[in-house]
């Protein structure tokens, strides 16, 4: 009996993680905004979500040989630390100079009359958008591929390595969705919202937790199909570009889900990216001189 019910178990577990833990994050999210505390509760749901992946990899890891220490702590650390400075500092100085004002429509588009929920959907959407062209041209534009690439270099998946990008590559990305949702006319509460989605998304797609996410992997950023989306060669990584929701991968054809095999468990790129934080900042400046002293492979 024993036998037959622990596997059932852990395959419902398998199963109601990803769901469990966004849905978890959002209602302590949705708690703090009930009690004026927009920003607290974002934090409380992000710290706790990260916890609870730190621990849910070494319990239940989907590649065990990821959990082995890369040596790139810091610079993931760092990299997280400066894109999120970063994005503060432009969100606080555009909001303070009145520059976001002078997108948003003069009149009033946004449909304010539907629930949050609905709204927030409908943003999601917007963003995804720019999102999508944001990172596809990184990957099919060569002389994006270099900022993009320092994501791309780890040898590991986990959420410790979520925020690991280049500042510009961070830029890139803000630059292509927030002007879309402050010309939609999108609300400041309803941009609080996505910002907080996103943050979610973001650990859970990267995290090295076993999970199974069948259906969703149609309309969601799971972490199944962005492992699909580092594997090392170019045909299969150049595919599942979404942020958070793969409508626009289905829309463009770049939706990618092979159903007879796992994603790769070896992942990375053949592009040399050095190993230091520094290094890694200042590589996109000397691409061509890092790729010639290696052997260089192509990647479009
Ligand atoms: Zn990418």
């Amino acid at each position: 009996m024993r036998t037959c019910t622990l596997p059932l178990l852990d395959r419902t577990i398998d199963v109601l993680l990803w769901p469990a833990l966004l849905c978890g994050c959002a209602f302590v999210t949705a708690i703090g905004i009930a009690h004026g505390e927009r920003a607290g509760g974002f934090l409380l749901a992000y710290a706790l979500l990260a916890v609870a992946l730190w621990r849910l990899e070494r319990v239940r890891p989907h590649e065990p040989a990821w959990l082995r220490d890369d040596g790139q702590m810091w610079p993931d650390l760092l990299h997280t630390a400066a894109s999120k400075a970063l994005v503060f500092a432009l969100v606080v100085v555009g909001g303070s100079q009145g520059w976001f004002d002078l997108l948003r429509p003069r009149h009033a588009l946004w449909p304010l009359h539907w629930p949050m929920a609905l709204q927030v959907a409908l943003a999601l959407v917007i963003a995804e958008f720019g999102f999508y062209w944001a990172h596809r041209v990184s990957h099919e534009w060569s002389v994006m591929w270099p900022w993009h690439a320092i994501h791309h270099s780890v040898r590991r998946l986990w959420f410790f390595n979520t925020g690991r990008f280049h500042m510009v590559d961070t830029l890139r990305s803000l630059l292509f969705s927030l002007p879309l949702l402050l010309a939609a006319g999108v609300p400041q509460a309803v941009l609080d919202w996505v910002s907080a989605l996103t943050a979610f998304v973001g650990l859970l797609t990267h995290c090295n937790v076993r999970m199974r996410t069948g259906l969703l992997d149609h309309v969601f950023t799971t972490p199944h199909m962005h492992r699909w989306h580092h594997a090392p060669n170019a045909d299969e990584g150049n595919t599942n570009y979404g942020e958070n929701l793969l409508l626009w991968d289905r829309l463009f054809g770049t939706w990618y889900r092979p159903a007879n095999r796992p994603p790769p468990r070896v992942i990375g790129i053949a592009d040399h990216v050095p190993d230091d934080y520094p290094g890694q900042v200042l590589a996109p400046f000397r691409w061509r001189t890092l790729q010639a002293a290696q052997h260089p492979r192509d990647r479009c």
